[in-house]
């Protein structure tokens, strides 16, 4: 493999419904970010999918300087086999130096297929990316070397406990799928245009080909925490799902939603995609309250990045009180119907 051949920062664009995922306009803030501090400063969006060609202009406005597009009935809805087809075609052809995949279920799927067609390596569920040196301390004559320019990924390791940083210095591209809502989306610059590239990879059913016979959409009654502005979050500590009730009262004083722990759902108490945290969402809204949350490692890795934190323990070691901003110590039942009552009569 010429690495030199490689260039140039890649984000796989993910439509569904005819929308561009906000992943994917997170990444390409990120890829922005990685390029200017590359040889090849060219931000491609890959856009897969059918009908899709009316989604290029929002792709250049979110930073995209070229979109290669692949537009085919093949790709009306997410399958394995002619997606992996597809992107593992593009980089083939265009040779990026980096690429990146959204942490979708989609991108979990797509990403590591593609690596291993590729023949590259895949860093999962990232949580932090930039251009840096890479030392070769294991190499045997030239452990005081280092190579330059590489991409280095960052993600928790081992149950959260520590963060492993890894780099792909002998294979392109590097390749790595990034967690939703870490990476900020650039500042839209409207009017913004692409070059557009349409590009055929050819289509062959094989023995892999799935045919989908219908989508079932599951109905969500909950609000995306991921959008919310202010997050009323609740933990083991509240102590039963009903009394939910008074960080839902909280909320509803502050036009906030509710959100919650691991623990919670783990007991039953409150539904998954309302979770903070490593194997849940990662947040970042501008006020966080953590009520009755203790602050592991792995629900601060989701929440920390919160404009304003504000934690009620009653535990006055908890480690959420070495994150909060803000800290109450006293007995949730107590201080949220307080805290709530003293809001209402504010905003009254
Ligand atoms: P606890 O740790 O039990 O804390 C409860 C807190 O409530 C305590 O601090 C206590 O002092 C306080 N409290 C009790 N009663 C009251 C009261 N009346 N008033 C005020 N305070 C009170 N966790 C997540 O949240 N999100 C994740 O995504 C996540 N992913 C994980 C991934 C892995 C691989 C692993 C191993 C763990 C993960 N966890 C995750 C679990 C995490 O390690 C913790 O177990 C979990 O966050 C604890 O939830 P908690 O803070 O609600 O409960």
């Amino acid at each position: 493999m010429d690495l030199s051949e490689y260039k140039g920062v890649f984000i796989y664009a993910q439509e569904t419904d005819g929308k561009i995922s906000p992943i994917s306009l997170e990444l390409l803030g990120k890829a922005k970010e990685l390029a200017a501090n590359l040889e090849e400063k060219k931000v491609t969006a890959v856009l897969l999918g059918y009908h899709v060609s009316g989604l290029t202009d929002e792709l250049a406005e979110y930073g995209a300087d070229r979109v290669i597009v692949v537009d085919d009935p093949a790709l009306e809805e997410y399958t394995s086999e002619p997606y992996a087809h597809a992107l593992a075609s593009v980089i083939d052809t265009y040779k990026p130096e980096i690429l990146l995949i959204g942490a979708t279920a989609i991108g979990r799927d797509l990403g590591p297929r593609v690596s291993a067609r590729v023949h590259t390596g895949l860093t999962a569920d990232c949580t932090g990316l930039e251009i840096g040196d890479y030392p070769l301390t294991a190499v045997p004559g030239h452990e005081a070397d280092q190579k330059h320019g590489q991409l280095l990924m960052t993600r928790p390791a081992f149950g959260g406990n520590t963060i492993a940083t890894i780099a792909c210095p002998n294979f392109r591209p590097q390749m790595a799928t990034v967690r939703p809502g870490v990476m900020k989306k650039a500042e839209p610059k409207p009017g913004a245009k692409a070059e557009v590239v349409n590009y055929n990879p050819g289509f062959e059913k094989n023995n892999c080909w799935v045919e989908i016979l219908k989508v079932v959409k599951e109905v969500s009654k909950a609000a995306d925490i991921q959008d919310a502005k202010i997050l009323v979050s609740g933990g083991r500590g509240v102590g039963s799902k009903e009394n939910f009730s008074i960080l839902q009262d909280l909320a509803d004083a502050l036009h906030g939603t509710v959100a919650c722990s691991r623990a919670a759902v783990d007991a039953g108490w409150m539904p998954k995609e309302l979770q903070v945290g490593q194997t849940g969402k990662t947040v970042r809204p501008n006020v966080y309250f953590a009520i009755g949350i203790s602050g592991a490692i792995q629900h601060v890795a989701g929440m920390e990045e919160s404009g304003l934190i504000i934690a009620i323990n009653n535990d006055p070691n908890a480690p959420i009180f070495d994150t909060a901003d803000y800290g109450i110590v006293g007995d949730l039942n107590q201080v949220v119907p307080l805290l709530t009552k003293k809001i209402k009569a504010a905003l009254a």
